[in-house]
């Protein structure tokens, strides 16, 4: 059961408004991504104890050594993400709190979200049952893998960073998708963009960023 805790002092709108401005000055412009981020209580998706936090910039622990991203980089690669073709059917490795998830899930038709953590994927579906959000489809697992009975996908998002780009997700990207991505060990990594043209791969490098290491099985 999630508990409400909202309305008050730092988990109110106007905290969550002050967020947005600041995304919006770091360079965020999509409005789709502005009015979700603006909409969605962030702080559903932590522990309670670090509710007045949730709207802080920062990434944030939620439990078996994982963290929530920071709400720029969720921004940035959604809109990433969104550019171009409309993205109708989007799958995401790390499913974590599912905050990331459930932007998405308000700006494309359907996302398929894998976790390797049951736990986590647990208290995600929980979120998702109680916030309402219906085109999201879970599955534990080892997202290297991606989720081939649904492949292909227009777009792929990656919130865990591998050493290197897993093939398997550039074959279940669809032509004309897209894979956004970070890559690399924990003391250098980047965000990576992958265009699928036919069977051609391009890649761009963007950023430099920080996740958790993408880690192989489940558990
Ligand atoms: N989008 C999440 C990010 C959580 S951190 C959020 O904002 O809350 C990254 C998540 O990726 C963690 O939950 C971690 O368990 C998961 N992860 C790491 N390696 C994975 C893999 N191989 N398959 C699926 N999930 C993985």
């Amino acid at each position: 059961m999630i508990s409400n805790h909202r309305g008050i002092g730092m988990t109110s709108q106007r905290t969550r408004d002050r967020l947005i401005t600041r995304l919006k000055e770091q360079g965020i412009q999509h409005p789709g991504v502005l009015a979700i981020m603006k909409a969605l209580p962030r702080h559903l998706f932590v522990d309670e104890a670090l509710a007045s936090r949730a709207y802080e910039d920062t990434a944030l622990p939620i439990g078996h050594g994982q963290t929530i991203s920071q709400p720029f980089i969720v921004a940035r690669m959604t809109e990433i993400l969104l550019e171009g073709l409309p993205k109708n059917k989007v799958l995401e490795v790390g499913t974590g709190s599912g905050y990331q998830t459930a932007v998405l899930s308000r700006l494309v038709e359907r996302v398929f979200s894998v976790e390797r953590i049951s736990p986590l994927q647990n208290q995600a579906r929980e979120r998702f049952y109680q916030l309402k959000f219906n085109n999201i489809r879970l599955k534990h697992s080892d997202g290297s893998w991606g989720w081939e009975e649904n492949a292909p996908y227009d777009g792929i998002i990656v919130t865990c960073a591998p050493e290197q780009i897993p093939t398997e997700l550039l074959k279940q990207l669809a032509p004309g998708g897209r894979l956004v991505i970070p890559v690399g060990g924990s003391a250098e990594q980047s965000l990576r963009v992958i265009d699928r043209n036919g069977n051609s791969f391009e890649e761009t490098e963007l950023d430099a960023v920080s996740f958790v290491p993408l880690l192989s099985g489940h558990i």
